[in-house]
């Protein structure tokens, strides 16, 4: 680890520790010294708020960058799903499931709709390996999820930057080919925790 991402870690976070009561809310506070060296780890969250989402995020100099993603990722390569970035989390957050309470950001119920590690595919123009955090910088990235619910490549295209008072957009899009798993119905109220097997109703209720 240099001393420059050591630095930069506690900053990553500054967004999410600010927007968060940690007397209240069950989520974790987080650290910025997770020890790195594993292959990296992608989570999809399912949180019923006040709008239900996924959040997609991905393991990246040491923090998860995040994007909440209203319809879900799709198996289907003709499917691009909108994807708008929210603030980088710890990484102690890609097992959280729980009840955000009333009142705190994000409130409502969180399950872990999936998770697992996955591989950079992102390249520079000559083809070479090009880091996550480069690559999404640059706007552009892809990877091999490997999860329980989601295999295969996937790539987060920005397609706004945020200038000008817009929002930045993404877009989250199925690469190759169809899979069997395209089209299977994915019913978020009836989705199961990887962890637990439990639904977001489940999950409410056994923390009330
Ligand atoms: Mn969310």
């Amino acid at each position: 680890m240099t001393p420059s991402t050591e630095m930069s870690r506690p900053r990553a976070l500054s967004r999410y520790h600010r927007r968060r009561n940690f007397r209240r809310t069950p989520e974790p506070r987080g650290r910025s010294d997770d020890p790195g060296g594993r292959e990296p780890v992608f989570v999809v969250q399912l949180h019923d708020a006040s709008t239900l989402h996924y959040d997609f995020r991905l393991e990246a100099d040491g923090v998860l960058k995040s994007w909440a993603v209203p319809k879900g990722p799709s198996d289907d390569p003709g499917e691009k799903r909108f994807a708008a970035p929210t603030e980088d989390h710890p990484l102690a957050y890609r097992t959280f499931e729980g009840v955000i309470p009333e009142g705190q950001y994000g409130a409502g119920t969180v399950i872990v709709w999936d998770e697992g590690r996955y591989r950079n595919l992102s390249t520079d123009k000559q083809g070479r390996e090009m880091p996550l955090g480069e690559a999404l910088a640059g706007g552009h990235a892809s990877f091999r999820l490997e999860g329980s619910k989601l295999r295969g490549a996937w790539s987060l295209t920005r397609i706004r930057d945020g200038g000008d008072g817009e929002r930045e957009a993404w877009l989250l899009v199925r690469q190759g080919h169809h899979t069997r798993h395209a089209g299977r119905g994915r019913d978020p109220r009836r989705a199961r925790s990887v962890r637990t097997g439990h639904t977001l109703g489940q999950t409410r209720r056994e923390a009330s």
